[in-house]
């Protein structure tokens, strides 16, 4: 662990606290990337990190995202992350996730937690009850809920965007998509698709969820292997990361992938660059799954779920620039992701001298 500072400079980070509480068992660490925009907000991890450089390393990476995904979904926010260092099918306590909190509102909302990987809504509920610098929590206490179906028009109002530069469309009618994984995201997406006229391919290990879609949206349910040799207009990863990679890449036939799982690109440099050279147009994951982040970023000025799907619909303009910054450039779509976000917080650096103090935006919010 002596390297932290170094690793903190590589990456430009703010912050990163190391939080220990041995009486509740938490070992916890909260990096904060960048606040230039506004508080850091992102998720928090429970995972079983074989060590705490890994553990380290992770929420480093992870919040360095969260500043460019905030960024590019236009919201006043910047990028943060957290990890808590267990198992969280065994290590799960009220106790817990309050000491968790409580060490969030130490920072004095300078970080906001959200559920992510290995956390649920109701742990964020325990750490409601120390911080109110906590988002995603259950629609009956007054938080935002599933962000699923907010997701999923993101993706779609993404698929539009994407389907007007690289096909010349402006409807989705006819077109044949294939969704991978009809999960929350998934499911919502088909329902957009087949309102809209699309031709649904999907697949899935859950035969009730295939058995669902096929009824419901006239889906045609393929095997998990043959969804990537289909002769569809998009392709769809709705499921898991790192889909996009040297053997899939092979099978494609299809001219877009726009879907919701993160990290869909299985090494950035070498799998963005060959998607870019084998004329398929990559709507970049953080760019267009945003939908989830604008809507539980929507529950710190107090929720409003048609605010939160009316903000989503900047996914659209927001693919259209980096898709035209991508040919301009002749540079990936991922890497013209990175490029519009940056401008975007390089801008808003600009507004600091006249920045005036207000009101802390979380104070409005009910907390009872
Ligand atoms: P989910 O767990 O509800 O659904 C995933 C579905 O994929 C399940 O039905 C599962 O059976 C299926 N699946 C798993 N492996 C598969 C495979 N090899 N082939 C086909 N299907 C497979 O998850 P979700 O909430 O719908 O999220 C989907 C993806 O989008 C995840 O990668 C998630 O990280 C990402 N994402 C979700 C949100 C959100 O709001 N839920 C926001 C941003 C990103």
């Amino acid at each position: 662990m002596s390297d932290v500072f170094q690793s903190m400079n590589k990456k430009s980070h703010e912050q990163v606290v190391f939080c220990n509480d041995p009486d509740t068992g938490l070992k916890s660490i909260i990096a904060i990337h960048d606040t230039t925009i506004g508080p850091a907000l992102g998720g928090c991890r429970m995972l079983p990190y074989a060590t705490e450089e890994e553990a380290l390393r992770d929420v480093l990476r992870l919040s360095r995202g969260m500043s460019y995904k905030a960024a590019l979904a236009g919201l006043n926010l910047g990028g943060g992350k957290s990890i808590i260092i267990g198992d969280a099918k065994k290590d799960k306590s009220e106790l817990l996730f309050r000491s968790f909190g409580r060490f969030i509102e130490g920072l004095g909302g300078r970080y906001i937690t959200a559920e992510d990987v290995g956390t649920s809504v109701r742990d964020m509920e325990w750490v409601r009850m120390e911080t109110q610098y906590v988002t995603g929590i259950s629609r009956a206490l007054g938080g935002s809920g599933d962000p699923s179906p907010v997701t999923a028009y993101g993706v779609f109002v993404g698929m539009q965007a994407a389907v007007k530069h690289q096909l010349g469309k402006e409807s989705m009618s006819g077109l044949k998509v294939s969704v991978q994984g009809i999960g929350h995201v998934g499911y919502h997406l088909c329902k957009y698709l087949h309102e809209n006229g699309a031709k649904i391919f999907v697949s899935d290990m859950d035969d009730s969820a295939l058995k669902e879609a096929n009824k419901e949206f006239g889906a045609t349910v393929v095997g998990l292997d043959e969804v990537y040799g289909l002769d569809v207009d998009i392709y769809a990863p709705c499921a898991l990361g790192a889909t996009v990679n040297d053997d899939t890449l092979e099978q494609l036939k299809c001219s877009i992938i726009a879907g919701a799982a993160n990290n869909q690109l299985e090494k950035e440099s070498i799998h963005g660059e060959k998607v870019k050279a084998k004329g398929i147009l990559y709507a970049p994951d953080y760019a267009i799954n945003s939908g989830g982040l604008i809507n539980v970023a929507n529950e710190i000025e107090g929720y409003n779920r048609e605010r939160a799907f009316r903000q989503t619909d900047g996914v659209y303009d927001t693919l259209l620039r980096i898709f035209k910054v991508s040919d301009e450039e002749n540079i990936p779509t991922h890497i013209a992701g990175n490029r519009v976000a940056e401008k975007r917080m390089e801008d808003l650096v600009k507004l600091k001298n006249h920045y005036l103090p207000r009101k802390n935006a979380m104070s409005k919010r009910d907390n009872n």
